[in-house]
């Protein structure tokens, strides 16, 4: 039965070696299981027929039953069409085909009946159905027959080699009818009882020939529930393999460093936020297993001084650490603001970027290996092979999603007990997200901002009010403070995109002429050097200005900044306009966030810039985003390599059945935390599979 489902795609009747191949391309269908697996996107309903003199043009698809009258050729090219007037004995209406023309007129007999599915459209005066759906009426096509008739997604290549919805359900029909065996049951009896979960075999029946609306609902439980249970048991599993096998570096102790840091060189009192969080990390060192803890908090909420609080703890037990960060910028900044505040204690950092010279590597390298290092800062350069270190006890990832999944795990390995492990981000992850994503992760939230801070309000402008915008940049500036003016450039590499910084920048100098005022310039095309330069003018307040790309995005931190403009704010996600705003807004002054947009805003894009200036709240907007563009798209999860490629549940919608399958996973592995019971073999077995059709959930760190 197993061997049958494997199948290569191309033994099914019909399919072949060149269809195959597109199934391969355009849907990752390799096997017979795999087409199984590809469920219908929706469902119409096929037990209703209208006839025409009922039509409401505000019905979404629906079915009629008649005939075809007569073909007639309308318009000139390339408005070409072809129409046909379809009648049932109440009325006409009007069919319009632009495409296959030639393929309708051959195939769709005059006078014979049809069952008729497509939208009804008002034009003309006249009720159209524009490329509807035409099956004779009185043929049966051998498939198996629904009450609901499924809708397939298909891509335009498939569409033009003809593999179209109603192919994929032909396919999948007479799959189906070579079927000789139950489908065999991923799930133990005790857990289909408890949830009331259809079989497996009876879901994928149903999900592809719904018998009734019931049974469909209960066949789309069934398989969200599925697959949202492997995931969870999975991340829940490993963490548990994670706790039992992996002895964690045991720190003693706070240490001398911290304490004395604390009482006489901390710049600030800590918000409470902050030292919860620190009371949670020292928990976690002093417990003799590994941290692996996700560090949220907003922009501006104070992690950097958690991370550096964290690296003293290391230091006094004897370990090194490692600050990783996605840019050379922040490297800087960390490493000059880390020198500063431990000037006066007994601790060696260390910065490693892409463009630190020779000399300076090979003494960097020399320093780890030979201990005299404590702290080392730096960017991707930290993975390379060559860095390698005495003791490595504590891994700090800053801005975690800007990360790919195996870099990170690439630091892990420099030590040969693993080290801890400490990721921040201010990309707040929403609590349905967290827990599919991270539940391999403590989470320790900073849900404070530093004392005295003043909500930055935001302001929208359309272009036609550029005017404005520079009047209300001068006053900033004349009140002393500083300006960002960023620029979306997308991808790096998009040239047009750097012009329209250009074209910018010259606007900006033109209003704001040299001498009286300095601008500086940062994109990521600009060498290293000089884009440390520029920033470094913007940090010392030489320039009042600076016009950037999305580069710094994250983490700098200029406090005497007031003032964010963001050029075609429309184009940018939510999380990443709100991780912008985060630039300002760092001192006790009022800052401020325009954001200018065209008049043109898709509905979507007035929604983004609606809740910008509506909320200030980090996790508000994110939950809104994830709303708004789904999963997929989330700041962060694409690059970080946690692809979405859920097949049928969604973690919006879904949050309910996510918690329910959740809880059921923990009773199991709290009963069985090795799956080595015999009723659970069948999840171990399934456990592994799901896995090789999926990411690895697990391994964020
Ligand atoms: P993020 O969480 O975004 O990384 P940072 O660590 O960069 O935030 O901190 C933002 C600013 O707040 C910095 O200028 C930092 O010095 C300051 N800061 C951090 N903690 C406190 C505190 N407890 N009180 C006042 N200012 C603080
Ligand atoms: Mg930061």
């Amino acid at each position: 039965m197993n061997q049958f489902l494997q199948q290569d795609i191309k033994f099914l009747g019909g399919v072949g070696p060149k269809r195959a191949e597109l199934f391969y391309k355009e849907l990752q269908i390799h096997t017979f299981e795999e087409l199984l697996s590809y469920y219908p996107y929706k469902y119409v309903d096929r037990s209703r027929i209208y006839s025409i003199s009922e039509i409401d043009t505000t019905l979404s698809h629906i079915q009629l039953r008649g005939k075809i009258t007569a073909f007639e050729k309308e318009g000139k090219a390339p408005k070409e069409r072809l129409t046909a007037n379809f009648v049932d004995g109440t009325g006409m209406v009007k069919l319009v085909f632009f495409q296959g023309q030639k393929f309708v007129q051959s195939n769709i007999k005059i006078g014979t009946e049809y069952i008729l599915l497509g939208k009804p459209s008002v034009f003309n005066g006249q009720i159209n159905f524009v490329h509807p759906e035409l099956d004779e009426a009185n043929k049966n096509d051998g498939g198996i027959s629904s009450l609901l008739q499924p809708f397939y997604n298909t891509t335009e290549k498939l569409k033009s080699n003809y593999i179209i919805s109603k192919s994929i359900q032909k396919f999948v029909s007479l799959l189906w009818q070579n079927i000789q065996e139950t489908i065999p049951e991923t799930m133990p009896d005790a857990i289909l009882q408890k949830a009331n979960l259809l079989p497996l075999h009876d879901a994928l029946f149903n999900i592809h020939f719904p018998q009734s609306h019931e049974l469909l609902k209960k066949a789309q439980y069934r398989l969200k529930f599925e697959e949202l249970f492997f995931i969870q048991l999975d991340l829940l599993y490993q963490k548990n393999i994670r706790l039992s096998h992996i002895d964690g570096l045991l720190f003693h102790t706070s240490g001398e460093y911290l304490n004395t840091f604390y009482k006489q060189y901390l710049p600030f009192p800590l918000t409470e936020a902050q030292k919860r969080v620190i009371k949670e990390i020292r928990r976690d060192l002093g417990s003799g297993k590994q941290m692996n803890r996700l560090l949220q908090g907003d922009v501006g909420s104070g992690k950097t001084l958690v991370a550096l609080m964290t690296m003293l703890m290391a230091a006094a037990n004897g370990y090194q650490s490692a600050l990783m960060v996605p840019t050379e910028i922040l490297a800087h900044q960390h490493f000059k603001n880390f020198q500063t505040l431990l000037l006066k204690i007994d601790v060696n950092v260390g910065l490693l970027t892409g463009s630190s010279t020779k000399s300076a590597r090979k003494k960097i390298h020399e320093q780890l290996i030979n201990g005299s290092l404590h702290i080392l800062i730096g960017t991707h350069a930290l993975l390379e092979a060559v860095v390698q270190f005495k003791n490595l006890g504590l891994v700090v990832i800053d801005e975690q999603h800007r990360f790919g999944v195996a870099q990170r795990a690439k630091l892990w390995q420099k030590n040969a007990q693993p080290p801890h492990i400490l990721v921040m981000t201010a990309t707040p992850i929403p609590r349905t997200l967290a827990m599919t994503v991270y539940s391999d992760l403590d989470v320790s939230v900073i849900d404070e901002l530093p004392p005295g801070r003043k909500p930055i309000q935001t302001i929208h402008f359309y272009d036609s009010k550029r005017l404005a915008m520079f009047g209300f940049l001068r006053r900033q500036l004349e009140a002393g403070r500083q300006v960002y003016v960023v620029y979306p450039l997308i991808k790096e590499s998009e040239n047009l995109d750097l012009k329209y910084l250009e074209d910018g920048y010259e606007a900006f100098a033109r209003e704001f002429p040299a001498p009286n005022y300095n601008i500086s310039v940062v994109h990521g095309k600009l060498k290293n050097e000089d884009k440390v330069f520029s920033m470094q003018q913007f940090v010392s307040g030489k320039a009042q200005i600076m016009i950037a790309t999305t580069v710094i995005e994250v983490g700098v931190d200029v406090p005497n900044a007031s003032l964010m403009v963001i050029e075609s704010a429309e184009r940018f996600g939510l999380s990443q306009l709100h991780q912008l705003r985060g630039r300002v807004g760092r001192g006790v002054d009022q800052s401020y966030c325009i954001l200018m947009t065209s008049y043109k805003l898709s509905n979507e894009g007035r929604k983004r810039i609606e809740a910008m200036v509506n909320s200030n709240d980090g996790f508000e907007l994110a939950e809104l985003d994830l709303k708004l563009r789904g999963p997929g798209d989330l700041d962060g999860t694409q690059q970080s390599g946690l692809a979405f490629d859920l097949k049928i549940a969604n973690i919006v919608k879904d949050g309910q059945i996510l918690q329910y399958a959740r809880d059921i996973a923990i009773e199991i592995l709290t009963n069985d935390p090795s799956l080595s019971f015999e009723s659970n073999q069948i999840l171990k077995i399934n456990l592994q599979r799901s896995k090789e059709h999926s990411v690895n959930w697990s391994v964020i760190s």
